[in-house]
């Protein structure tokens, strides 16, 4: 992990010394709880975001929003207005599906928004990147479990080799321009707000299908595991990663524990109080069997930890479905 100059303590804490932060994907399920989380430490935020998957209704109202897409040549413009001291990086085409029907789509926003986005950040001036990256599509299968930041990135998607490329444009980008990068490898992020339309927010489909009387579908045996970290202890993780802004390079933002879909189907059940078993269907072709990340880096550098236990964020992403959705 290489260190580069940071923020001054002072300016890095907020406060009436708040920063001027610029939030991608703002709107977004996770990007809407950073944003959150930075407008409650006091900064300035300004959040950019196209609304393809995002909804105005999540963008907090302390917030400057600007419906804008990543790749627009008016992005060079707002940032010579904003003038952001930090940038932090969520807009996505976050579907790996959609990055395998359409890479040239998925790169187009993941990597060429992504370089659009650098170049602002180099004009400007821009001192710190906290860029949202994916532990799971980076590390792709592996039996390394829990998955340290130093296992080979080995990508097995469009969209995992876009996440990837992005973390090279960030190291590279502090080498030559002296921004100071950080890529949060997520886990499986779940929590409010989830989109339940999406294709891996199985927390966010669960909840759906219970309050609208279907039944949740595991594919396969249900024995795959993943590693689930609630979404305001992520935004927790962007907070740290701000005021420490001396911490570059890859940091996992996970809990190191492995569930299984069958184990978290029925967390979820009986925080819904529902005795009916799931239904099951056949396994995903490709899909990978296990995933869990080391959170030991996180810990030590950002001294970040997961503070959310899993039941406890079930019932509370539940809640908030309800309601969503409920009668
Ligand atoms: P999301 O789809 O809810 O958020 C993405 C946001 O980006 C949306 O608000 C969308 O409208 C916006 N956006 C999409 N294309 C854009 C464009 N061209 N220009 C401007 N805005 C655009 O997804 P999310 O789950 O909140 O993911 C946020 C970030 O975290 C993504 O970078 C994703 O790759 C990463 N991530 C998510 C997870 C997870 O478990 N959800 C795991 C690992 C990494």
């Amino acid at each position: 992990m290489a260190r580069a100059p940071g923020l001054s303590p002072a300016r890095a804490c907020g406060g009436s010394n708040g920063l001027k932060i610029l939030v991608t994907g703002g709107a977004g399920f996770i990007g809407s709880h950073v944003v959150d989380a930075f407008v409650r430490a006091g900064h300035t935020v300004t959040v950019v975001d196209n609304l393809a998957t995002g909804s105005l209704a999540w963008v907090n109202p302390g917030a400057a929003f600007h419906r804008l897409d990543l790749r627009s040549a008016r992005l060079g413009d707002l940032f010579e207005a904003e003038r952001p001291e930090v940038v932090a990086h969520l807009a996505a085409q976050a579907a790996v599906s959609r990055s395998v029907a359409d890479p040239a789509f998925d790169a187009s926003v993941n990597i060429l928004g992504g370089l659009n986005l650098l170049d602002c950040c180099r004009w400007v001036g821009v001192r710190r990147l906290i860029y949202s990256s994916s532990g799971g599509a980076g590390y792709g299968d592996t039996d390394a479990i829990p998955t340290p930041e130093g296992h080979p990135l080995l990508p097995a998607s469009p969209y995992g080799i876009a996440k990837v490329a992005m973390e090279h444009y960030l190291a590279a980008w502090g080498s030559i321009h002296g921004i100071s990068g950080v890529s949060l490898r997520y886990a499986n992020v779940y929590g409010p707000r989830q989109n339940p339309a999406g294709e891996a927010g199985v927390v966010a489909i669960f909840s759906h299908r219970l309050l609208t009387g279907q039944t949740p579908v595991i594919n396969g045996d249900g024995e795959q595991t993943r590693d689930y970290v609630f979404v305001e202890d992520v935004a927790d993780a962007n907070l740290r990663a701000l005021e420490r802004a001396t911490v570059t390079g890859g940091v996992n933002i996970g809990t190191g524990v492995e569930t299984s879909v069958n184990d978290l189907h029925a967390r979820l059940a009986r925080a819904a109080g529902v005795t009916t078993p799931a239904a099951r269907g056949p396994a995903r072709p490709g899909e990978q069997r296990r995933s869990c990340l080391d959170p030991g880096l996180a810990a030590q550098a950002l001294g970040w930890r997961p503070t959310v236990s899993l039941d406890e964020g079930l019932a509370r992403t539940y809640e908030f479905f309800k309601k969503e959705f409920g009668p």
